[in-house]
């Protein structure tokens, strides 16, 4: 078959949900037995947003092959059954600098290199890097038409339909329209001005997905159609929604897989949707609800915790919960103290993050869990703290904490490893605290060896497994055998015994740390297993602490 490509663009204003859009787009597709595959094309010239205060970009998505790359490559696992890699998403920043090093390597020796056709040559090859491996590729071009950054993608695409074929390219444009209060009505004008700036630089979209409060009438797709010189029936209502799982099931509504797939040129079966349908149903009708506080310090932007979000809220399907997440500023909680901010949880979180600032809230948020038996999960720098915080008040290691905050500290639990062997990379890796900052992290998907009788091993119901990991230190094995001896369990490590990747402890309803990101690699229809465990015990924990029939 034939290389089939869907190109989403965005207009008039950015937030209005492409990412979701292109994710459900894929499930649609997939749900018509389609293979599909994705690829995020970033305007910015950062060369990957590995380096971005996730306060700008939001969370920086890690990668099976460790790569760091744009958040919408969750939403793209998550809605679909793809693992994505490096090549899946690509920056201005990465396609000059492919292009620089072939001009300093001579590749173009004599020829002035240009942004058409050598960037926009570049941009294509990166796209049909990706593009055949299956039935159809959903590329999605970040930012908003109109932006200077963001020209030689669209004139990259633009060229692509003459060089496939007009069957095998299909434009979506996704634009805003907005309802007016004052005006009782909706308004197209955004959306006109929008497609007239696409079309200026030649590319006609074929469907228009417009984001609205409100449905759209037949007059209005009408109208839109006419000044856009699209089908009507091309003109798909993307409504707001309360749960972005129900987007598949509207747009099928619309018959957005319908036009898709009659542009693309595809025969396909009829979609099969009951999954999805089976999801909504179970998102519409909890029966219970749980209280998780996530203990931060990007706390003000969801979108810094983004897969995190939706792994609570899948390890909530997997119990029929509605899980509702409260973010706790670290440094409030230690001006304030816990009790007043934590109190009332039925679980308590400590996600990954970087730096001093907040550390010690995020201590005294552990000990609290600790010691109150509230479910505990530290993730990455969650279970690096769960660490310092047993080490310190248990194990009586008064000045316990991480080189990452003190390189001269007399009890570095957490450290920057000197040596090791990296699986990945299948090599010694030898590092010291003079190692600069770049390059240097743990990255990527990592096997880890679970212990029987565990937390984990009652989780995973395997020993074996895979998770993805971004982060510089490590558990120090000199404290090893003193945490152990009072009564840190290490549940889980590398398969050679040497890298700390689970610890847990004992006489707590549910107390567990693990180095990896493990909210990665949940999806909706396939929780992933700590965080169904979890909100199990944050269920059991509400459950034994309230009436049940003060329940929901
Ligand atoms: N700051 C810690 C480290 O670099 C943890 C990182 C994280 O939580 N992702 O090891």
């Amino acid at each position: 078959m034939k290389t089939k490509i869907i190109f989403i663009t965005g207009g008039v204003l950015s937030s209005l949900g492409k990412g979701v859009a292109a994710a459900a787009i894929g499930a649609l597709l997939e749900a018509r037995g389609l293979r599909v595959t994705f690829q995020k094309l970033d305007p910015y010239i950062n060369v990957d947003p590995g380096t971005m205060n996730p306060f700008q970009h939001g969370e920086v998505y890690v990668t099976e092959d460790g790569a760091e790359t744009d958040l919408d490559l969750g939403h793209y696992e998550r809605y679909t059954s793809v693992t994505l890699a490096q090549e899946h998403n690509f920056t201005s920043g990465r396609i000059y600098y492919n292009v620089i090093t072939k001009e300093r390597r001579g590749d173009y020796l004599g020829g002035t290199v240009q942004v058409i056709p050598h960037i926009t040559d570049e941009i294509k090859q990166s796209i049909m890097k990706v593009a055949p491996s299956a039935d159809v590729a959903i590329i999605e071009i970040g930012g908003t038409v109109g932006d200077i950054e963001s020209l030689p993608f669209l004139e990259a695409i633009r060229q692509l339909k003459g060089d496939l074929g007009k069957d095998n390219v299909c434009y979506i444009h996704l634009t805003l329209v907005p309802f007016i209060k004052t005006a009782g009505e909706v308004k197209t004008k955004p959306t006109q001005h929008s497609v007239k700036e696409l079309r200026s630089i030649g590319i006609q979209p074929d469907i228009l997905l417009c984001r609205t409060e409100k449905l759209l009438s037949q007059d209005i797709k009408a109208k839109i159609a006419l000044f856009c010189n699209v089908e009507p029936a091309a003109v798909i209502t993307a409504q707001d929604v309360d749960n972005i799982y129900k987007i598949p099931l509207l747009f099928h509504e619309e018959g957005l897989d319908d036009r898709l797939i009659e542009a693309l040129n595809i025969w396909t079966r009829a979609p099969r949707l009951e999954v999805w349908q089976n999801l909504v149903e179970r998102i519409k009708n909890p029966k219970h609800r749980v209280e998780i506080g996530i203990v931060g310090k990007y706390v003000d932007l969801r979108e810094s915790y983004k897969s995190l979000h939706e792994a609570l809220v899948h390890g909530g399907l997997a119990n029929e919960a509605q899980v509702a997440l409260t973010y706790i500023d670290s440094e409030r909680v230690e001006r304030e103290g816990p009790e007043g901010l934590l109190g009332h949880l039925h679980g308590i979180l400590v996600p990954g993050g970087f730096g001093v600032r907040g550390v010690e809230g995020k201590i005294l948020a552990i000990r609290y869990a600790r010691e109150h038996k509230i479910p505990y999960f530290g993730i990455c720098f969650g279970m690096q703290l769960a660490v310092v915080e047993f080490a310190r008040h248990v194990a009586g290691i008064a000045n316990a904490t991480s080189e990452e905050f003190d390189t001269e500290a007399a009890h570095p639990v957490i450290y920057l490893m000197r040596e090791w062997y990296d699986y990945r990379k299948d090599a010694i890796i030898r590092r010291d605290r003079a190692a600069d900052k770049g390059g240097t992290m743990r990255l990527g998907a990592y096997p880890c060896v679970v212990t029987e009788g565990s937390l984990a091993s009652a989780a995973y119901q395997e020993t074996n497994l895979m998770e993805r990991h971004r982060h510089r230190y490590e558990f120090n094995n000199q404290y090893r055998e003193q945490l152990q001896n009072a009564g840190l369990a290490i549940t889980g490590t590398s398969p050679n015994g040497e890298l700390v990747e689970i610890i847990e402890i004992g006489d707590h309803p549910w107390f567990l740390g693990c180095q990896f990101h493990p909210e990665f690699k949940s999806r909706p229809l396939a929780p992933h297993p700590l965080f169904r465990e979890y909100i199990r015990a944050c269920l059991e924990y509400k459950l034994s602490h309230v009436k049940p029939d003060e329940e929901i």
